[in-house]
This record gives C-alpha cells, sequence and structure tokens, in this order.
C-alpha cells in the first residue's frame, strides 16, 4: 500500500533572524520568522509525511508553545515525524519539497539541502527532490515579506488497506 502527503508552510521574513531552509542556513539579509528556526522547507515536509500516515500536523505534535521547540532545530522535527510514520509501520518512499521565494537565489543550495534531508529522512539523496520556484513579484514570497514552502512524500507498508 502506497499512501501519500501533502504538506504547505510560510513564515514571515525579518531583519535579525536566520534563514534556515532544509536544515542548510542561507546567506541572506533577513530570516524567517517563528517560534523554532522556521525552517519553512522543514516543516512543509513534516506535515507531508505527518498526512500520509493522516498522524495530524506538526503543530499538534510539537506546539508553539512549549518551549522545547524554541529557536529548535527544525531537522529534529523531521527526524521525529519520520520516526512517527516509521512506527506505524511505514518506509518513506520518497519527498519532493518547493521552495517559494523571489529572494534569495536557492539553486546554489540545493545539493546540500537534499544531502541533508536525505540524511535526517535516512533516504538516499535519489529519493529526495528539492526545488525553488520564484512568484514574479506578486503576492508574499514576490514581495520580500514571506516565503512558502509545498511538499509531498509517498510513504509504503506491506498491507492491504480494506478494513
Ligand atoms: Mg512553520
Amino acid at each position: 500500500m502506497t499512501r501519500v502527503g501533502h504538506g504547505f508552510d510560510a513564515h514571515r521574513l525579518v531583519e535579525g533572524r536566520r534563514l534556515v531552509l532544509g536544515g542548510v542556513e542561507i546567506p541572506f539579509e533577513r530570516g524567517a520568522l517563528g517560534h523554532s528556526d522556521a525552517d519553512v522547507l522543514a516543516h512543509a515536509l513534516c506535515d507531508a509525511l505527518l498526512g500520509a500516515a493522516a498522524l495530524g500536523d506538526l503543530g499538534g505534535h510539537f506546539p508553539d508553545s512549549d518551549p522545547r521547540w524554541k529557536d529548535a532545530d527544525s531537522m529534529r522535527l523531521l527526524a521525529a515525524c519520520a520516526q512517527l510514520v516509521r512506527e506505524r509501520g511505514y518506509a518513506i518512499n520518497n519527498v519532493d519539497g518547493t521552495i517559494v521565494v523571489d529572494r534569495p537565489k536557492l539553486a546554489r543550495f540545493i545539493p546540500q539541502m537534499r544531502a541533508r534531508i536525505a540524511e535526517v529522512l535516512e533516504l538516499d539523496s535519489e529519493f529526495v527532490s528539492v526545488k525553488a520556484k520564484t512568484s514574479e513579484g506578486m503576492g508574499y514570497t514576490g514581495d520580500g515579506s514571506g516565503i512558502a514552502a509545498h511538499a509531498v512524500c509517498a510513504i509504503e507498508r506491506e498491507e492491504k488497506r480494506e478494513r
């Protein structure tokens, strides 16, 4: 049985914060505002994994109000979500994420992001895709006020889905 999951996340971009995407720190004059390190790609991937197994969402498992996750490395959250999925008997087949922002340009950081995500998910990087798109000046991802990410994943378990 194969199941797919979808995730989405968005954060404000502000001065005085780091910009961390897929576990990689990106040099830029602004960073993403959030309780954890605000890694928008990691959070979208977390929700995709949880969604594939119908395990709710990231906020439900790791609430913003919990001081344990203040400035947390979101790669730890991603590892924890992968663990939750595996505990249900699933293997992660592949993940695919898209970051949406006009600036900074991200192409040169994508191999590092793929390698880091693959390491955390214990996958070969062949099964980890990361893409970056612009929105041509439109909306919060185009005017510099925010950044968004979308993600999907497939997970597999050797079992029929009938009750
Ligand atoms: Mg988030």
